[in-house]
Order: C-alpha cells, then sequence, then structure tokens
C-alpha cells in the first residue's frame, strides 16, 4: 500500500464479477432435451407441480435458475402488439423489471400456475405471491422455490433417467446437464440459428458482447466442421460425387471453395461472371439443372425437392389454365428434361446417404441441419423456411 493516498479505498464495486459460468460448448443436444421432455411427469411425481413449471420454464427461456426461482406471480405482460412477455429479475447484475418475448405456450403453462396458485393461496394479495411457492414454511405463499434445492432434485431426477444416447449411438454424459445448461442451450440454439449478436446479447441480458461471444466461438467451429462434412458430400449436375470419398477438406480446397463459387438456388455456382456479381449475372437464368458450373451437396435436398414439387405443380397449373395463349403456356411451362434430371439428381444424392453407416447418417444429417439454418439470402427461388429456435423439440415454436 506504499505511495498511495490516505484516502484510498476499494469499494464492493471494485471487486471484478465473478466470471459467468459460461464455459463453451455447455449447450445440451436436441437428442437429450427431446428425452428430458419425455421424461418431465416422472419429475413431477418425484417432486411436485412448481418444480416441473420451474425446469418448463428454464428450458423455454434461458433464463438462469435464480431468476426462475423468484418469478413474481404477476410475470408476464403483453407488448404493443399483444405478445407475450417474461417479466424477471436479473439479479446476478441486480436489474428489476427485464422483459423477455416468449412463446404462446410459455405463456399457456404461466397463466396455468398462476390459476393454480390463485387456489392454493386464496385470500391472499397477489402482487405478495410467488409464481412458484415453497412447499416449505411458506404459509402465505411469498416464498418462491430455493434454486439450491431445485438442482438438488434436478440432479436426483436425471440420475433415475435412462442412459441419454445420441442420433450417432454415443451415450451423453449426465454430468452435463444441470439447471445452467438450459441457459446455455437457449443461447447456443438462438446462435446457431443465426440470430445476430447485437440481438442475442441483450436477449441473454448481458452486460456485454464479451460473454455472448462463445456461443458464436463453439457455433464457428461446429459449423466449419458441418459444412466440411456436407462438402465432402458434394455432386455434381449429373448426381456424381466431386471429391470422390473424401472425409474431410484441406484448408486450401476450403479457400477455393469460398472465394470461387457463390450460393445459388439448391447448390453451388463456379461460373465466374455470375461469382463475380455475388450470384446475380447468371446467364442461364438459373437453369442450374442444364449447366456445368453447378453443384449441390446433401444439405439441399429439401430444396432441391421442394423445388421439383414447384414445377410439378406449375405444369398441373399451366396444363388446365385455358386464358393464355399457347406460345405462352408453353414458355412457361416447365421442361420434361428439367424436371428428369432433378428427380434423377434428388435419387442420387439420396442413395449415396441411404449407402452410409447409421451413424454416418446420423452425422451427415445433423451437419446438413446446421449447414442448412445458418444459410441465408433469398434467390428468388423456391427453399424450405427454418424453423425459430426452440429449445423444445417436441412442440412447435
Ligand atoms: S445456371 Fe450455371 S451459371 Fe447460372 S447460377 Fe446455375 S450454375 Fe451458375
Amino acid at each position: 500500500m506504499a505511495g498511495l493516498p490516505d484516502d484510498f479505498v476499494i469499494t464492493r464495486h471494485d471487486v471484478p464479477k465473478p466470471p459467468e459460468p459460461s464455459e463453451e460448448g455447455q449447450d445440451l443436444p436436441p437428442e437429450v432435451m427431446r428425452q428430458l421432455c419425455a421424461h418431465l411427469d416422472l419429475f413431477e411425481e418425484m417432486t411436485c407441480r412448481e418444480l416441473r413449471v420451474a425446469v418448463e420454464l428454464m428450458m423455454d427461456t434461458g433464463r438462469r435458475p435464480e431468476e426462475i426461482c423468484k418469478l413474481e406471480f404477476h410475470c408476464m405482460n403483453r407488448d404493443r402488439q399483444g405478445k407475450p412477455v417474461l417479466v424477471y429479475t436479473n439479479w446476478k447484475e441486480q436489474r428489476i423489471r427485464r422483459e423477455l418475448p416468449v412463446h404462446e405456450p410459455t405463456a399457456q403453462l404461466i397463466r396455468e400456475q398462476q390459476e393454480r396458485v390463485r387456489l392454493l393461496y386464496p385470500g391472499r394479495p397477489q402482487s405478495q405471491l410467488a409464481l412458484l411457492p415453497s412447499s416449505v414454511m411458506n404459509q402465505f405463499g411469498a416464498k418462491g422455490i430455493d434454486s439450491t434445492h431445485f438442482s438438488g432434485v434436478h440432479r436426483e431426477w436425471v440420475t433415475a433417467l435412462p442412459e441419454f444416447r445420441l442420433d450417432d449411438g454415443t451415450i451423453f454424459d449426465k454430468e452435463k446437464i444441470f439447471p445452467y445448461a438450459y441457459r446455455h442451450s437457449f443461447a447456443q440454439r438462438h446462435s446457431d440459428a443465426g440470430v445476430p449478436i447485437e440481438v442475442l446479447s441483450p436477449l441473454m441480458d448481458h452486460d456485454s458482447y464479451q460473454s455472448t461471444r462463445c456461443y458464436y466461438r463453439v457455433k464457428e467451429v461446429r459449423l466449419r466442421e458441418a459444412v466440411d462434412k456436407v462438402t465432402a458430400m458434394q455432386f455434381d449436375r449429373h448426381g456424381q460425387r466431386v471429391w470422390g470419398a473424401v472425409t474431410t477438406l484441406l484448408d486450401a480446397e476450403r479457400v477455393r471453395l469460398a472465394i470461387g463459387s457463390v450460393q445459388v438456388p439448391f447448390g453451388t455456382c463456379s461460373e465466374p461472371s455470375n461469382v463475380s456479381a455475388g450470384g446475380g449475372a447468371c446467364p442461364l437464368r438459373f437453369r442450374c439443372m442444364g449447366c456445368d458450373h453447378y453443384s449441390t451437396d446433401v444439405s439441399h435436398l429439401p430444396e432441391l425437392a421442394a423445388y421439383l414439387d414447384g414445377l410439378l405443380r406449375q405444369r398441373e397449373r399451366l396444363r388446365s389454365m385455358t386464358e393464355a395463349d399457347e406460345w405462352a403456356r408453353a414458355e412457361a411451362t416447365p421442361s420434361e428434361e428439367e424436371i428428369s434430371r432433378v428427380r434423377r439428381l434428388i435419387r442420387r444424392v439420396t442413395e449415396e446417404v441411404d449407402q452410409l453407416t447409421d451413424t454416418e447418417r446420423a452425422e451427415i444429417h445433423q451437419a446438413a441441419d446446421m449447414v442448412r439454418k445458418t444459410r441465408q439470402g433469398f434467390l428468388g427461388m423456391p427453399r424450405v423456411p427454418q424453423p425459430l429456435p426452440d429449445l423444445r423439440p417436441e412442440r412447435p415454436a
């Protein structure tokens, strides 16, 4: 302390905040979430309704366990568009009345719980009630469940469940399933779905982008692996594998792909003038099935299937259309050649995927899902819409 003035003090605010337990990659895979959701009834049997609602709210909202356990009775509002928002307190940063948009099923869950609390504590002022009242020494319903107790019973529940098996056959370590992992999963799912950091950071109520950034680092690593997997299963327009039996791309190949090609409907284009124009200068008006610059990969299968459906529907519509000239209908009608080429390509890609082992197929489907979620930009052609991120795989967003 030598040399410091007499009025030097260290206050509580000078002490660095303990780091958020946000080590990278602690999110739960969708398969694990699915299995957990399937056993929520058991959790309620082992504990009580309040603890079940708590775990569901943690899954749905990504709030910290303490924030959920201490929710007030009136914890739901509507925004100006009439959409539900959760009102909670960020105890870690001491920020009160934070608002988080939630899905309608979550709002319904809260409404049902409010009704239950109303019946449990009739006559008590609602402003003094907890949404999830503790069953211990809580005569007036003002005390919420204890987050430490919640962690303990959550561990017992997870331990009592059967093994968690991932789609590739590996067993997921139960030690990695703890209440805070729902928060990591919520953040990672949004990051993977392409939600920008300036949206996700306030959504997580982080005080800086630094805490949010780890979810994007995880995404980058996973995306790179996923891109490698789907690109290794790339096909030319005739359905021939471009990379043969290659399983991982070299860095140079990856760079060449990045600078020498551009995303087009259902695949990739390497035609130089179109690449320089960012995909907006196709000399063939996107008749990719008849162009040697076109290639595709397994992640484009849904788009290819949707495109084929669209061609078939368009052909049927035009056949029955009487209010157009013959030449106009003929020009607008998709050619038989294109239809059969798309069919053949879909068949070839599907056959190659079918030849993989179950584990490889599960991996490639996962990789394709991830690549699809991050693919952006509407190219003026049919595409398959991506679902909004939701941690509960058993229900739509
Ligand atoms: S038709 Fe050929 S040049 Fe045009 S976008 Fe498709 S692949 Fe590229």
